[in-house]
């Protein structure tokens, strides 16, 4: 009997990405929705390692099952790294990705190309009931576009375009995608130290 993984995001399209990133391994992928509903933790922490060892800490205590966590954000040069840990809430409380992106434009509106550079950052937890976490993060480099471009992904993927490529990760297929991006490359060690444990 293949042992339960719990993806510990509430987030639609992470949680997508998270089983898409872990597919194949010899593990029963469970979602929050197979559980009875809890609460989502609150992210307090100052760091993306931070938030992730407290979802994965959080899920894997109450439900009693071996979890992957993460933790990731938007990192923009000329606004000293913001949204940064607060890009899921960047525009406010109430925000969702189209006023997210739209307040990223207008903030470098008047900035050019060579100004507009950035990066996603994700930090991936995997952690059993009682043992130690196995931490990884992943990075990629890229510039904020003019606009919004593609219909794919979630979040900023219509303004991000990684660095050598000239379209944004929204016009990307999932696979593209997942061998450039901060998830990916974390989810990459994830994935080699679950096959390490056999
Ligand atoms: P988290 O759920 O606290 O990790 O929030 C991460 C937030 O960062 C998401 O809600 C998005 O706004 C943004 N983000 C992280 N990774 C990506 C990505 O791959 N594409 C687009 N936006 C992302």
């Amino acid at each position: 009997m293949p042992e339960p993984l719990l993806i510990g995001s509430a987030n639609r399209g992470k949680a997508r990405e998270l089983a898409e990133l872990i597919e194949g391994l010899p593990w029963e992928v469970r979602h929050l929705g197979d559980y009875d509903p809890i609460e989502e933790p609150e992210e307090t922490e100052a760091t993306f390692e931070g938030n992730a060892l407290l979802k994965a800490r959080y899920y894997c205590d109450r439900l009693k099952v071996a979890c992957v966590a993460d933790d990731s954000g938007l990192l923009v040069d000329a606004l000293d790294g913001a949204p940064g840990v607060y890009s899921a809430r960047y525009a406010g409380p109430e925000c969702d990705p189209v006023k997210n992106n739209a307040k990223l434009l207008q903030a470098l509106e008047t900035f050019p190309w060579h100004e507009r550079t950035a990066r996603f950052v994700c930090c991936a937890v995997f952690l059993r009931p009682g043992g130690e976490p196995f931490i990884a993060t992943g990075t990629v480099e890229g510039h904020i576009a003019m606009d919004c471009f593609g219909d794919k992904g979630f979040g900023y993927d219509p303004v991000f375009v990684p660095q050598g490529y000239d379209r944004s990760f929204a016009e990307m297929d999932p696979a593209e995608k997942h061998t450039l991006s901060h998830r990916g490359k974390a989810f990459a060690q994830i994935r080699a130290y679950l096959e390490s444990l056999g």
